[in-house]
């Protein structure tokens, strides 16, 4: 069921294209296959830890998604000033009507998740390449980038009752996030599996209780309270603005 943006009754675009996700969207492709031209061209990456390092950093990119999935189901609502209306309101959004995002477009899916990637893609131009260490880490930014501004598009899948052939083939062995994995996010309290791209981190962060501990600390630090529903829900849609779960 892999729906593009549907025209809506009065002509308008349900989800209209806004530049900046394109901007986005198109930076962070450029910045990606910059980075693997530079890196292919050191004999240092042709080596084993490289593919390594590179699922390492899908690895990390499920973490960084899953911290501001968390983040954004938890904290202030969509009336908090700046950032309520553009990026809280579309987490909680998503809860109420979780298969509206199915019918965005390419860009508006991913436009989100591509700006929040370009920081973990910028950052391996700062780090000298001289060491192994600069090398790994340069590549572990650049992978957990790469695969991170992805993550809208894993989540948008795993919300098909039918996705394409290779992406059903990619989630019954666990490479990206699977319809069943993420089911468990949309139950109430919707408090458990916050990952969105691969769902990796899920098992570990649930099992030591790792949000449950991070909201106390924030609390205990700050004096701002979680949310106090039990469901993190928004009903109305915000139109002109992304629909989806950014990551
Ligand atoms: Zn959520
Ligand atoms: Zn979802």
């Amino acid at each position: 069921m892999n729906t593009p943006a549907r025209p809506s009754t009065q002509g308008e675009p349900e989800f209209p294209l806004q530049p900046i996700e394109v901007v986005s969207v198109l930076g962070a492709i450029g910045l990606v296959l910059t980075h693997v031209a530079l890196f292919a061209r050191m004999p240092e990456f042709w080596h084993w830890t490289t593919p390594v390092v590179i699922v390492l950093g899908l690895l990390g990119a499920d973490f960084f998604a899953a911290v501001l999935h968390w983040a954004g189901d938890t904290w202030g609502t969509e009336h908090t000033p700046w950032v309520g209306r553009r990026f809280l309101h579309p987490f909680r959004y998503h809860h109420a009507r979780p298969l509206e995002m199915l019918k965005s477009n390419f860009f508006t899916t991913n436009g989100d998740t591509a700006l929040s990637a370009l920081p973990f893609l910028l950052v391996p131009f700062l780090i000298p390449l001289g060491t192994a260490g600069g090398r790994i880490t340069a590549l572990f930014f650049a992978a957990v980038g790469g695969w991170g501004m992805w993550t809208s598009q894993f989540h948008q899948w795993a919300h098909m009752k039918s996705p394409p052939r290779v992406v059903a083939w990619l989630q019954r062995r666990g490479a990206i996030l699977s319809r069943e994995h993420h089911r468990k996010h949309h139950k109430a309290p919707f408090a458990t599996n916050y990952g969105i791209t691969t769902g990796w981190c899920d098992g570990f962060l649930n099992a030591i209780r790792f949000f449950q501990t991070l909201e106390w600390s924030v609390t205990k630090l700050t004096g701002c309270e979680p949310r106090s529903e039990s469901v993190p829900i928004a009903t109305e849609r915000p139109r002109g603005t992304n629909q989806q779960e950014v990551s």
